[in-house]
């Protein structure tokens, strides 16, 4: 894989035309719209100001594209999801993440298809792959991140259904979805939880559910919702999957995820590196340009060393997955490697840009808090490390 700023693919033309493609509309058509709203990282963006990106994001053939054909998309593989994926992280573009279909979308739904019943299909997953209703997913709670067997809302049984109650926080695209995947724990007739999950779909209209705004991030950005149960009904029609496989289902997903942030993130770790050059060639101290400094060069080509590694990696790993492959391990080394470094990428590329890196709402700025989160999120670098150990010791 060789080293470059600007990845052309063209060993690949189908992928290289689709970057292409994508770079044009992230730069032109999308840059315009939001410039129309005025929109800046820390605006409260509505539904109606999305459901346009969807749908444009559709027709152009991008919302879901890795999906297979009958369902509306190009069958992508992994790696070539990830080029485009890339190109999504590197892009300044506030409403980006709705181009794929991240934000609420045919990404977000991941790989519960192949647990959905038909009505599920038709409900609910379908239409989101269309543009036409957006989900969530709803795992973590207040006292309950990482250890995910420690979440406290409950689903106790009531006729053929289940009540929950509970509060879910930082459900991502909470504030524009229709429908949570919720992972609630099984109660008995009593109430009383016991040591076994499932994975719903709710409704977040219905009665007992409340979708309240949730905490804002770092990066400023009004896309978190808590999603508040009180004796919330659902119908056996809404359990995905077997009672008893949420864990499975909402941590499966986060595998196959842990590996697809990846390239998102070194999007973003590869803008923050290209700023920095452009910022070395042109910023002037002492009547040469900073990049004459060898401290700046130095900087500058462990940065791009560590692009290229943690590039090289999780490429190796997306192509096992290609390959019917499950690259448990290597996704928890990924994830850890990638975040660490895209971190360290965006650290160095504001110390590089000086005050000009600091500035609220600057792209270095946007670019530090959102790698910044990025080591938290889909289970942090300490839980990444925790599952390559056991795979260690245990084998
Ligand atoms: C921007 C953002 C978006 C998110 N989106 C979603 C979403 O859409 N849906 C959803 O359900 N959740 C979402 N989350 C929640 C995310 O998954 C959790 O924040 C994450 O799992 C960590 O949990 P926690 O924040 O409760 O931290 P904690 O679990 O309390 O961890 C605190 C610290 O302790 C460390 N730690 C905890 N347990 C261990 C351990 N066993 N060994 C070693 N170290 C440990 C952690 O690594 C961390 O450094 C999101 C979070 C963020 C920041």
């Amino acid at each position: 894989m060789p080293f470059t700023l600007m990845p052309s693919y063209d060993d690949n033309p189908r992928l290289r035309d689709l970057v292409a493609r994508l770079r044009t509309y992230l730069d032109g058509e999308l840059a315009d719209y939001e410039s129309g709203l005025g929109l800046t990282r820390e605006s409260r963006y509505t539904r109606a100001d999305l459901e346009p990106v969807w749908q444009r994001s559709r027709e152009l053939g991008f919302y879901g594209i890795h999906l297979p054909a009958e369902y509306g998309g190009q069958g992508l593989s992994f790696t070539e999801l990830a080029a485009l994926k890339e190109e999504i992280g590197a892009s300044p573009r506030i409403l980006a993440t709705s181009v794929l279909g991240d934000m609420g979308g045919p990404l977000r739904v991941g790989s519960i298809f192949e647990y959905a019943t038909p009505f599920q299909l038709e409900k609910y997953l379908l239409p989101v792959l269309r543009g036409e209703r957006a989900c969530c997913f709803s795992l973590t709670e207040q006292d309950a991140g990482s250890d995910v067997r420690g979440i406290l809302t409950t689903a106790t049984p009531d006729g053929a259904g289940w009540r929950l109650n509970g509060h879910k926080v930082f459900s991502s695209a909470g504030p524009f979805a229709d429908f949570s995947v919720l992972i609630a724990r099984m109660a008995d007739a009593s109430g009383t939880p016991i040591d076994s999950y499932s994975a719903f779909l709710v409704d977040l209209d219905a009665p007992g559910c409340t979708v309240a705004e949730g905490d804002l991030p770092m990066s400023g950005e009004h896309i978190e919702a808590d999603i508040i149960l009180s004796d919330c009904y659902v119908g056996p029609e809404q359990l995905l999957g077997e009672s008893g496989q949420g864990l499975r289902i909402g941590l499966g997903r986060v595998t196959v995820n842990r590996l697809l942030h990846c390239p998102t993130a070194l999007g973003g770790a590869r803008r923050a590196l290209e700023l920095s050059v452009g910022h070395a060639k042109s910023r002037m101290v002492n009547g040469a340009p900073l990049g004459m400094l060898q401290s700046i060069q130095h900087r500058l080509a462990d940065m791009a060393t560590d692009y290229y590694a943690a590039r090289a990696m999780t490429y190796d790993a997306l192509a096992a997955l290609d390959a019917g492959q499950r690259p448990r391990v290597e996704a928890f080394m990924c994830k850890l490697f990638v975040a660490e470094k895209a971190f360290g990428i965006a650290d160095d590329a504001v110390q590089i840009h000086g005050k000009a890196g600091v500035v609220r709402g600057g792209e270095i700025e946007a670019l530090f808090q959102r790698l910044r989160m990025f080591r938290i999120l889909t289970g942090s670098s300490e839980i990444q490390r925790n599952g390559i150990a056991r795979q260690l010791l245990l084998t």
